[in-house]
């Protein structure tokens, strides 16, 4: 028998849902032994319900295992959540009732007060919050953990090092971000093609708020909101994976542009000290090229879990600006939960 945890995937037949069972394939703790989705695909195999889009071979590990309806129990000793909104914040809640670990992509518990919001290498801290949920809701062996919004975490990748640094006072970013974000099938093509569309439902305020969330402060009990300026504006570009984000940011302490650069490209945390094995080596990867980051160049860097930065330069309006990119199904969202899945578990909540 598989000395491995077991684990469940809701939301399995989607966008999010394959980069979770592609990037859990040959996993050395988890391993993948039940499914869920939509009553479409409910009672089918996972080859019958799912169409494979993403490059490469759906694993024959999963195949033939039955998609059930996202209900407990599961076959599994936890399970990562990537379902639509509406569905998710009753069925996540119903499991972590019933005794699993969530850990979870999808926005409705994001900002919960007693809900871990997790960048790993930012705030493993606010992990102590799985206590308190778990004493408030009385939940027994269950809990919710969540990861951000995927253009938050490119963003927040980026400012946290500088944050820590000189701090960051205040901060205005631009997104252009990927057609994948908005799952499968997504935009139409005829909206998509030779356009740019300057609005995502709910993005621009995810960013604001989830933003100070994970830079906020835990004591007593509760994380107190980094007080810094936030202002998104976010657009959906003719790109099929990876967000890319303008930012520019004013600082609290005077810094140069080598402490800048500096601070950005020597950044590791806790990840890369407990060398956790979906982190990368280099959670930043600094490019000093004048035309990089690009989507296609550089989603994939660090097998899609690091965020590329490039453009730093003083700012006449702000004090620095630079250009941030992040692979979004990768580090902003199966990637970044198979993360935090390992975090817990060295941790030993799982
Ligand atoms: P998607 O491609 O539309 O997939 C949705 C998944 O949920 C499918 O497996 C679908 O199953 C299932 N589902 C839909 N309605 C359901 C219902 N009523 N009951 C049970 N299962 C249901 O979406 P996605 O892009 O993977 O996104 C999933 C979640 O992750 C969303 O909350 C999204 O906001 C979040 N997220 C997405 C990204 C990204 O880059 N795409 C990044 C971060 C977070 P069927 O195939 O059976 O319909």
């Amino acid at each position: 028998m598989s000395d491995k945890f077991r684990v469940g995937i809701l939301g399995a037949t989607g966008v999010v849902g394959q980069r979770f069972i592609q990037l859990l394939e040959s996993h050395p703790q988890f391993e993948v032994t039940a499914l869920a989705a939509s009553d479409r695909s409910q009672g089918k195999t996972y080859a019958e319900a799912c169409t494979w889009r993403l490059p490469g071979e759906m694993p024959d590990a999963v195949r033939q295992i039955a998609v059930q309806a996202p209900a407990p129990p599961l076959e599994c000793d936890f399970v990562f959540s990537s379902l639509p909104g509406d569905v998710a914040k009753q069925t996540e809640e119903e499991f972590a009732r019933a005794g699993y670990p969530v850990i979870s992509n999808s926005s409705p518990h994001r900002m919960g007060a007693d809900v871990p919001l997790l960048i790993p290498e930012v705030n493993p801290e606010h992990i102590a919050l799985i206590d308190i949920q778990r004493t408030s809701r009385g939940y027994d062996r269950g809990f919710i953990v969540t990861n951000p919004n995927c253009s938050a975490i490119v963003v927040v990748m980026a400012l946290a090092p500088l944050h820590a640094e000189f701090g960051v006072a205040s901060c205005v970013v631009t997104t252009m971000q990927a057609l994948s974000g908005a799952g499968y099938p997504g935009v139409a093509s005829l909206d998509a093609t030779d356009n740019v569309i300057p609005f995502i439902g709910g993005e621009e305020e995810k960013i604001e708020a989830e933003t100070l969330k994970l830079l906020g402060r835990l004591g007593n009990g509760r994380i107190e909101d980094d007080r810094m300026l936030v202002s998104a504006q976010c657009n959906r570009v003719n790109v099929t994976d990876g967000h890319l984000a303008a930012v520019r940011v004013r600082l609290s302490r005077p810094a140069s542009l080598d402490q800048v650069r500096e601070t950005l490209a020597s950044f590791v945390s806790e990840p890369q000290r407990l060398k956790l094995h979906s982190a990368p080596a280099k959670p930043i990867i600094v490019r000093d090229e004048a035309d990089r980051p690009q989507p296609r160049l550089d989603r994939d860097a660090g097998k899609g879990m690091s965020v590329t930065v490039g453009r730093i330069a003083r700012d006449k309006v702000m004090d620095y600006r630079l250009m941030a990119l992040g692979h979004n199904t990768i580090r902003g969202a199966a990637g970044a939960a198979i993360l935090n899945a390992e975090l817990l578990m060295a941790r030993g909540y799982l």
